[in-house]
């Protein structure tokens, strides 16, 4: 099992993409999120994942950065569904708000040639908190991160006996710290560094610093934290700052991946 990280971008990035990345296990994938727009399809072209091999799509809430692109996706496996003969079953994970937006900006903006295949080979499944699925061969339990700000769910994936959780786009709530203690990976937002909370304004946004996120992850006892859903104004120096950071709050291994990175799980 491998993990790429399509995007690590925070909403209004513009030298990166949108947060979204896919588990991939023996040719079969699982995408989380697709980010704000068309970009996905050029990303998802340059990893060689052809959208008709996304079998199995999370989208973790209705905001823009991780649902727009969503829209091209039902566009691209409508179409090869109409015009390619393409026979698969596409599951579409998303709990009630985000299904209904999904489906209204899809039927507002796309042919009805295409929105026709929700409910047949587009297979919505509404989420409810606690649900599970088995999804490359592992059981992926879903669950409302609690958020204050719109509904949200994330998920804890048994990949072979070892927990990976991932906690969306904002800070992990005190109540579900029990629920992911042990986990041996966090995927964990980490909007700036904490150095830079007066430049940034992470807390205002709902969103957790490096030093917040190594911090959680510290108290979890996770072996494994993965950074994203960042500002993109570092560039190159990103990782070398986020990690001298990060590591003077979380002994385990630290991941600060860029766009198209890879981590095998
Ligand atoms: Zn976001």
């Amino acid at each position: 099992m491998h993990l790429t990280m399509l995007g690590t971008g925070s909403a209004s990035v513009k030298n990166c993409y949108n947060t979204c990345f896919v588990f991939t296990e023996n040719g079969q994938n699982f995408l989380v999120d697709a980010g704000g727009g068309n970009q996905i399809l050029k990303i998802l072209d340059d990893e060689n994942i052809s959208v008709t091999d996304l079998e199995h799509i999370f989208i973790t809430h209705s905001h823009t950065d991780h649902i727009l692109g969503a829209v091209w996706l039902v566009r691209m496996i409508g179409q090869a569904i109409n015009y390619d003969g393409c026979d698969k079953q596409f599951n579409i994970y998303c709990h009630d708000e985000a299904a209904e937006a999904l489906k209204a900006i899809c039927c507002a903006t796309l042919p009805q040639s295409v929105t026709k295949h929700f409910g047949g080979q587009l297979k919505l499944n509404i989420l409810e908190d606690g649900d599970r699925y088995s999804i490359l061969g592992c059981e992926v339990e879903f669950f409302d991160i609690l958020s204050d700000k719109t509904k949200q769910f994330g998920f804890i994936m048994d990949i072979g006996g070892k927990k990976l959780a991932c906690c969306g786009d904002e800070p992990l709530q005190m109540a579900l710290c029990e629920k992911l203690c042990g986990c041996s990976w966090l995927m964990h937002e980490a909007f700036c560094l904490y150095s830079e909370r007066d430049i940034f304004k992470p807390y205002q946004k709902f969103h957790s610093t490096v030093k917040d996120a190594c911090e959680t992850a510290q108290k979890l006892g996770a072996e494994n934290l993965i950074l994203y859903h960042t500002e993109d104004t570092h560039g190159k120096n990103r990782k070398t700052l986020y990690a001298a950071e990060g590591k003077q709050y979380y002994s385990g291994k630290l991941y600060i991946p860029d766009d198209g990175e890879k981590v095998i799980l």
